[in-house]
Formats: C-alpha cells, sequence, structure tokens
C-alpha cells in the first residue's frame, strides 16, 4: 500500500494545483481552539480561519454539542415537500440580523452556488417583469465570487481565470475598482467609471454585483464604503439591482456584522457563506426583497434552483448556533483589538525592502508584497515558525479566529516578518 502522503499526491487534487506537479501539504490530526495539531505532533497559531470560516477557532464546545444533538434527529433530509426547525431558525435569525428589506431565504450549499442563485433571481426577476433584456451583470474589477461558471464571469477578468474559459464564460461588464481607501475622501473618479458603465448599458443590466468594502480573494482590497452609497443612487437611478456578495465579509470580520453596515446601504440581493457555519460545513444562503421575490413568479415562474443538499438540518443548526455563541461573545471589542494589534506589529513592515503595501480592517491584515511569493518555500518558513498563513500571489495576509488571544497573534504577525525576510 502506499504511504497516505504520496496516495494523498498522486491521486487527491488540492485547490487550485497541478496533479503532476502539486504543491506540498501537511497531513492535519486535528484542530483545537486556534491550534492546528500536524501528523508530526507540530503545533501551528491558525491565522487564516480555515479562509474566513472558522471563525471561533475549532472543535468548540457548543457547537459539537449542537452538532450531536442535531445527528440524533436527523443529519439530512430533502428540502423538496418537506421543512424543519433547523431551517425556519436560521432563516429567522438571517432575516432578523441582515437590513430590513431583505425578508426570503434560499439555502444552498456553498458560496459559489449562493452566487449563481443570486444571478438566477436576478435575471429571472427582470424576465418576469416584462424586460428580458436586462439579463448582463456589471461589477468592478478585482472581485472574487466562486469558482462555478455564473459566478466566475464576475470575478476579475485576469485574476479570475477568464482566458482559459473565454470561450464559453458570459461576457459581463467590468468598472474600475475604487480606489479610495476606507477612511479617505472619495475620489470623484471612483464613481464616474460604473456610472458610465451604468448610463451606456442599463437597458441590458440585471443587476451590479460586488463585494461591499473588502475584496477578498480578488486582491484582499479595502475600499470606501461611501462608494457604496453613490452605487445604491446609480443603481436606483437606472433601475439596476444591487447584490451584495458578503461569504467573506459576513460575521463580524470587518468589524461589522456585515460589511454593508460600514455604509448602511441595503442590496436587493445578499450572498452569505463562509463563516456562517461558524467552519464546521458548508452552507450558504442567498437572502432577497420581497419585491425580487414576488416579482420573479409574476410571470406565474418559479426559482430555477434546488440543490440535493438544499437547507441541511445538520448546517443549519450549526449555523443557527454559531450565530449564538458569536452574540453570547464580546465579539466587536475582541475584533477592534485584533484590528489595533495588526495595524501596530503589521505597520513595522511597511518600510520593509520586499512590501508594496500595508492595510487592515477588523480582524483582517494584509501585507502586500512587491513580487509574487514562492507559496511553498514561504509555507514552509510559516511552518518551522509554528503558524499557519497561507499566502497567494503578491499577499501574505491574516485572518484569524477571533478568540486568538494577544501572545498568539504577536507570534502570527512577527512570523509574517520571518516570512517577509527569506523574499529580499
Ligand atoms: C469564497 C467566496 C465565494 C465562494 O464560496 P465557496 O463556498 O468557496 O463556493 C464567493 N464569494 C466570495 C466573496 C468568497 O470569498
Amino acid at each position: 500500500m502506499k504511504d497516505p502522503l504520496q496516495f494523498d499526491r498522486d491521486h487527491i487534487w488540492h485547490p487550485y494545483t497541478s496533479m503532476v506537479d502539486p504543491l506540498p501539504v501537511y497531513p492535519v490530526a486535528s484542530a483545537d481552539g486556534v491550534r492546528i495539531r500536524l501528523a508530526d505532533g507540530r503545533e501551528l497559531i491558525d491565522g487564516m480561519s480555515s479562509w474566513w470560516c472558522a471563525i471561533h477557532g475549532y472543535n468548540h464546545p457548543a457547537l459539537n454539542a449542537a452538532a450531536r444533538a442535531q445527528l440524533n434527529d436527523a443529519a439530512h433530509v430533502m428540502f423538496g415537500g418537506l421543512t424543519h426547525g433547523p431551517a425556519i431558525e436560521l432563516a429567522r435569525a438571517l432575516i432578523e440580523l441582515t437590513p430590513r428589506g431583505l425578508q426570503h431565504v434560499f439555502f444552498c450549499d456553498s458560496g459559489s452556488v449562493a452566487v449563481e442563485v443570486a444571478i438566477k433571481m436576478a435575471i429571472q426577476y427582470w424576465g418576469a417583469v416584462g424586460q428580458p433584456e436586462k439579463h448582463r451583470l456589471a461589477t468592478i474589477r478585482g472581485g472574487y465570487h466562486g469558482d462555478t461558471f455564473g459566478a466566475m464571469s464576475v470575478c476579475d477578468p485576469v485574476t479570475g481565470m477568464h482566458e482559459r474559459f473565454s470561450r464559453v464564460l458570459p461576457v459581463h461588464l467590468f468598472a474600475d475598482r475604487p480606489r479610495t481607501r476606507p477612511g479617505e475622501d472619495l475620489h470623484p473618479d471612483d464613481v464616474a467609471g460604473i456610472r458610465r458603465l451604468l448610463e451606456e448599458h442599463h437597458r441590458d443590466v440585471a443587476a451590479v454585483i460586488l463585494e461591499p468594502v473588502v475584496q477578498g480573494a480578488g486582491g484582499m482590497w479595502f475600499y470606501s464604503p461611501e462608494y457604496l452609497q453613490h452605487l445604491k443612487r446609480l443603481c436606483q437611478r437606472f433601475d439596476v439591482l444591487l447584490v451584495f456578495d458578503e461569504i467573506a465579509t459576513g460575521f463580524g470580520r470587518t468589524g461589522k456584522l456585515f460589511a454593508l453596515e460600514h455604509a448602511g446601504v441595503e442590496p436587493d440581493i445578499l450572498c452569505l457563506g463562509k463563516a456562517l457555519t461558524g467552519g464546521y460545513l458548508s452552507l450558504a444562503a442567498t437572502l432577497t426583497s420581497s419585491r425580487v421575490a414576488h416579482g420573479l413568479s409574476a410571470d406565474g415562474g418559479v426559482l430555477m434552483h434546488g440543490p440535493t443538499f438544499m437547507a441541511n438540518p445538520l448546517a443549519c443548526t450549526l449555523a443557527k448556533r454559531s450565530i449564538e455563541v458569536l452574540f453570547e461573545s464580546d465579539w466587536q471589542e475582541r475584533i477592534a483589538a485584533i484590528e489595533t494589534q495588526l495595524a501596530d506589529e503589521l505597520a513595522r513592515y511597511a518600510d520593509h525592502p520586499a512590501v508594496q503595501d500595508v492595510r487592515v480592517l477588523g480582524a483582517i491584515g494584509v501585507v502586500q508584497t512587491k513580487a509574487p511569493v514562492d507559496v511553498a518555500a514561504t509555507q514552509r518558513v510559516f511552518v518551522d515558525a509554528g503558524v499557519w498563513i497561507r499566502p497567494f500571489n503578491d499577499l501574505i495576509y491574516l485572518m484569524p479566529p477571533y478568540v486568538i488571544d494577544r501572545d498568539d497573534l504577536g507570534h502570527l504577525t512577527r512570523a509574517v516578518g520571518h516570512g517577509l525576510d527569506t523574499l529580499r
């Protein structure tokens, strides 16, 4: 029998890797709190929250207990023709926590699918209300919305794999991303681009879709919430729906429960995912207004989506409990403390010869390097330093679980320095 690591290497794909020449992977034995324990016994302080998800840390007693209790009731039942308490209670909580107009919830199994559903909602809406020509999407460059085809078509055209799939991807409309950072005065050119685009194309455009305030995997860029206020007015003026993708930013990461709260702007459609279950299971949700939900059935039609694991009871239970755990904690103070410490400690690297830019918002700290980082080599430096930080392209970034303490966060920020020193 092959050694397990060799089997993994020969037979299992990891994200964005080659089967011919895969990047190395580190076997994990267990994870607890903010520590990931490797099979060889080494412990790593987690700086990634497993890609935005594990906001309460790993192996959380309250979430474990909720999962066990739900297992005794039902791990899963189909959602066609059946319903259950976990879905109803979670939908109630999400409607309560999100802006007032968002009253209808579609549960699905991943963020990408939540984006597909949002796109379908927007296109079906305009079709049903007699404007089927409104079928295109507009967005800003530098976005990331997932890896399925609809989602991919609104990802950044350069970093988002458009070239490889250009023959099959729908062609949508892109404006430059706003360059004004949070807290700065809005640069007038920022709004001019999207205004021109909507002026020219609004007859064809169903919706503008974007990540509010923080663009995640498309480049970890933070921009002024004021931009969203202008965008909302433009969407109203040109009769275009507004879709916020808060799959990465939802549930506190930016310091507010949802990033849209920085702007006080209400979208027509909102996508949630990632931290929704506290990092336990894959679950996502697309919320929308009554205008869209009722409008899309104005012609007697139905929303054309229904995944097998829709509203999985185990995942819904965990999501409900995760939201409770968040509110039982002093999450706002914790995230504010993480933000202050990240800002203080990462600022040291602003003048480092390998560094292009340092930026911090909420519990997200980003160090952008001048040249792309060698992922395998840098990863090894981080593992040797006892931390789990996964760089990509020219970005070394931290988004730790909210429960991290000062010492552990200090380890993470110092390790970023070790990583940078190897890039000189
Ligand atoms: C991760 C992410 C997605 C895709 O979610 P998956 O669960 O990976 O399909 C979509 N939008 C944003 C903003 C994301 O960060």
